[in-house]
């Protein structure tokens, strides 16, 4: 894994969202403006939860590789909240333990307040029995991914649970 491969050219035109038509003078050819990309008009949230830092930047590294993700690291249960509060995620990845307060204690928080009541969460966990799968899901996950995991899998299980994006 390299981390350090990213350049961070893409990030800094996202942050120009009147780049795209700031050069057009309006009194010339009728053409039309060319359309903000979809993959930059429609960026997507994602809150990760996991207190073991080479694994959240894995994820974090991984997900916002192709361009449209935008990735909040939160390292316990209180970071998860009050990050969630604040802006509430298009889709949260949590593990299941967590120091103090509990992935299952965070998810039933999450699902009771309105903002996130239907988020979709993945859950990851390291254990394996049935009765904490069933845990995890009766607690309102809507899936889950056990550790250890292939990173690309779980990429692709959040691409897969993240809601339609709104029309840019
Ligand atoms: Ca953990």
């Amino acid at each position: 894994m390299t981390l350090h491969a990213t350049p961070p050219s893409r990030a800094d035109q996202r942050t120009q969202p009147g780049a795209a038509f700031a050069s057009t003078p309006d009194s010339r050819r009728a053409a039309p403006l060319r359309p903000v990309p979809a993959a930059r008009a429609n960026r997507r949230h994602v809150l990760v939860v996991e207190d073991e830092q080479d694994i959240a930047d894995l994820i974090k590294h991984t997900l916002e590789r192709g361009g449209d993700i935008d990735v909040e690291l939160a390292a316990s249960g209180d970071a998860a909240l009050k990050a969630s509060s604040e802006q509430p995620p298009d889709l949260v990845v949590l593990d299941l333990n967590l120091p103090v307060l509990s992935g299952l204690e965070v998810c039933r928080i999450l699902r009771q307040r309105t903002a996130t009541a239907t988020v979709p969460i993945i859950m990851l966990t390291a254990r394996t029995s049935e009765g904490d799968r069933v845990m995890g899901l009766d607690s309102g996950a809507d899936d889950y991914v056990t550790k250890p995991f292939s990173v690309r899998e779980l990429a692709a299980r959040v691409r897969a649970a993240l809601p339609p994006g709104r029309a840019g």
